[in-house]
């Protein structure tokens, strides 16, 4: 499972980082990717990867704000491109409105897309959970912006304790279908009558990730609680030290802030975008350096960079 950030920057693209996007890649997983957000020039940064447009199963949007989202019709346009290829759905959460913006620019350009859209848009009132497959839970909070914007938790299910072959053959345990059996949590007896308890041959369950992606935000509780315990918080650093009052009134967030919610929520690790072009690379190191003093395992990403959860 990796993260891979596609647009870093705030606001406004510069030539070092575009506007917002990331994807969150589940190939092993699932065989999937996800996109969260899609601003402006996405596709563009995408040719610059392995992802497949196709892949892209589920794109969750956190606000409306044009730097997250006016890459949506081009990416979605381009995706139909890809010829001979088997066009699978896709499905977008995101705020009431989505929904509109997107068929609207379709519609007046003329898009035809050969591949369905399922839309699942939420506001205030239908928070919580939005999605549950078979193998990821994911919860969406509002967070506290100057438009209605969300954060999202992604959990991974636990993953089933794995089979221990050899030490199976060890025991004398025949291949076949008693393998299975023992592999479904089933004890049995062999012929000889040796006794063979599953539990001792199935390592522990191991806990799935926990992933929590925000939109851009003021320091708010509703961070902390999206992020308890995560394995990685993706947080908007668009202001530094000493810019609170700024990042106020802009509805943002600082490097110190994000840092400090990542210590309320017990995460493990604290990833920083949204950096904004005032920053000079000697900034971005100072951005990290204070972070860190309030929170250790933090990094400031960069556009295209891959971080392994
Ligand atoms: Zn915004």
């Amino acid at each position: 499972m990796d993260i891979q950030f596609l647009g870093t920057g705030a606001g406004q693209p510069s030539k070092a980082r575009n506007v917002s996007s990331l994807a969150l890649k589940l190939l092993d997983e699932i065989n999937e990717v996800w996109l969260f957000d899609c601003g402006e020039g996405t596709q563009n940064r995408i040719l610059e990867t392995t992802i497949r447009p196709r892949k892209v199963s589920k794109i969750f949007i956190t606000h409306l704000h044009g730097d997250h989202i006016f890459g949506l019709p081009g990416f979605l346009s381009s995706r139909a491109f890809q010829a001979n290829k088997e066009q699978t759905d896709l499905e977008i959460y995101g705020p009431r409105g989505i929904k509109s913006f997107v068929l609207t620019s379709l519609r007046v350009s003329g898009s035809r897309l050969p591949y369905k859209i399922h839309f699942h848009e939420f506001n205030q009132d239908s928070l919580g959970k939005i999605l549950e497959t078979d193998k990821f839970t994911v919860y969406a909070e509002e967070l506290d912006h100057t438009i209605f914007c969300v954060g999202y938790r992604v959990m991974q299910k636990d993953l089933e304790g794995t089979l221990d072959a050899e030490k199976l053959k060890a025991a004398g345990v025949p291949f076949g279908p008693l393998f299975g059996k023992i592999k479904n949590g089933q004890d049995v007896i062999l012929e000889d009558g040796t006794e063979i308890k599953a539990a001792d041959y199935i390592s522990a369950p191991r806990p799935g990730k926990i992933i929590t992606i925000l939109g851009d935000t003021r320091k708010t509780n509703a961070s902390v609680r999206l992020a308890v315990n995560a394995d990685v918080l993706v947080h908007e650093s668009t202001y530094g030290k000493g810019d609170e009052k700024i990042a106020r009134n802009h509805g943002h967030s600082t490097n110190m802030q994000a840092a400090q919610v990542a210590t309320e929520a017990g995460a493990k690790r604290l990833l920083l975008n949204h950096i904004s072009a005032r920053f000079l690379s000697k900034d971005i190191s100072q951005l990290k350096k204070d972070a860190a003093t309030v929170f250790e395992n933090v990094h400031v990403v960069k556009d295209l960079e891959e971080v392994e959860i």
